[in-house]
């Protein structure tokens, strides 16, 4: 005998089968973990902090999502309390009243960005410089008020003789850093928030959290998917003077990104465009006619602090700076009539054709 179910008999099984079909379907949604999307804000280093946690199941609730909040405010807080320029007390702000030639005893956290800064500044030819401090204040984008004229050209000789990341050495084996003069000032502004996003990545992840997104200030992190199981999608912003208008959305997953430009912090002084990116080899503000350099990379502390070296480089010394370096980097480039052309680098369209980097339309971003 047949054991197949005859033609016959079906019109009676159809509404049993249907139920069943419904049953399992509730089963199955009800076996699957909720997924839940987590955000949180809060404000460090004088901007905003986001972060997003997707979790599923009932692992994570309000309560936890509270005490992540507090541990994140807590590792920015040390992070701002190791590298402020604004707070007097900072170790960062200890270290630039320290005398030259006596050693000062680094914590963990300084000593791994001072370290990292020194080998931005060799591998940019200097156009990342931490030492450019003096000049940044002198400018008026410090802790100091902004001075009603821009520095003096003999002003800026002067500074210059403090300025070069030379002149702190820094010692690996006693975690100490030596000025060579005692007015040597140092800046962390340009990578500070790079390495913060990465501390609140870490922190994140120890917590057994692996799809996320961190962005301070503008600089970015993200790790696995979004809560629709999608990469993340951060904006880069269009250059413009007044309002927020997006450029491109990009998907990313596991990568962190940094955009430097100078639309963002400026101020016009007889016609010029004085903004905050300062090439440390002439002691003048940048001019030139990128408009903003965004870098992808594993850590955000690399990316931060690149994506300002580029906008020091100009748009054809750093494009072939980025190529030569394999770096993923989009530029922005201002042309006459207010024209804005995209250059991007091999190793960022590899991402695009990887799937790492999605075009993605009529979404909103994740970031920004
Ligand atoms: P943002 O802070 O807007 O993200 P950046 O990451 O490019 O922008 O950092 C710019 C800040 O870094 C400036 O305000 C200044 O304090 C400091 N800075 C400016 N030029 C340089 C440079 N060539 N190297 C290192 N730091 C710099
Ligand atoms: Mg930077």
């Amino acid at each position: 005998m047949s054991e197949q179910t005859s033609p016959s008999r079906l019109p009676h099984l159809l509404p049993r089968m249907v139920v069943l079909a419904l049953l399992a379907g509730i089963a199955v949604s009800l076996l699957q973990p909720k997924v839940r999307l987590g955000e949180l804000t809060g404000e460090t280093m004088g901007t905003t902090w986001t972060v997003k946690v997707v979790t599923r199941g009932f692992r994570f609730g309000p309560r936890d999502e509270e005490k992540l909040k507090a541990a994140v405010d807590a590792c920015l807080a040390e992070v701002d309390h190791r590298m402020s320029t604004y707070k007097p007390e900072s170790e960062l702000s200890r270290f630039n009243r320290h005398a030259e030639g006596t050693p000062f005893q680094l914590s963990d956290e300084l000593f791994h960005v001072l370290q990292r800064s020194m080998q931005i500044s060799d591998l940019t030819g200097g156009a990342f410089d931490i030492t450019v401090g003096p000049i940044v204040n002198a400018y008026g984008f410090g802790p100091e008020s902004r001075p009603v004229e821009p520095p003096s050209d003999a002003t800026l000789a002067e500074m210059k003789q403090r300025v070069g990341y030379h002149l702190v050495a820094i010692d690996p084996a006693t975690r100490t850093a030596r000025k060579q003069r005692p007015d040597v000032y140092c800046d962390l502004s340009a990578i500070a928030k790079g390495f913060a996003v990465d501390r609140v990545a870490k922190l994140i992840e120890s917590k057994g959290i692996l799809d996320y997104m961190v962005e301070v200030g503008g600089e970015v992190r993200v790790g696995g998917l979004n809560h629709e199981s999608r990469p993340w999608r951060i904006a880069i912003e269009k250059p413009a003077d007044e309002g927020r208008a997006v450029h491109r959305v990009l998907g990313l997953t596991d990568k962190a990104v940094a955009t430097s430009g100078d639309y963002r912090n400026y101020y016009m002084s007889n016609g010029a465009r004085i903004s905050h990116e300062i090439d440390p080899r002439t002691g003048r503000t940048v001019r030139n006619d990128l408009a903003s350099a965004t870098v992808i990379h594993d850590d955000c502390e690399t990316a931060d602090a690149l994506a300002t070296a580029l906008m020091v480089l100009g748009p054809d010394e750093s494009y072939n700076f980025a190529v030569n370096h394999g770096l993923a980097v989009l530029l922005l480039v201002r042309r006459p009539g207010d024209e804005l052309v995209e250059r991007t680098t091999p190793a960022f369209d590899a991402l695009v054709a990887a799937g790492r980097v999605v075009r993605s339309a009529g979404h909103p971003a994740d970031a920004r």
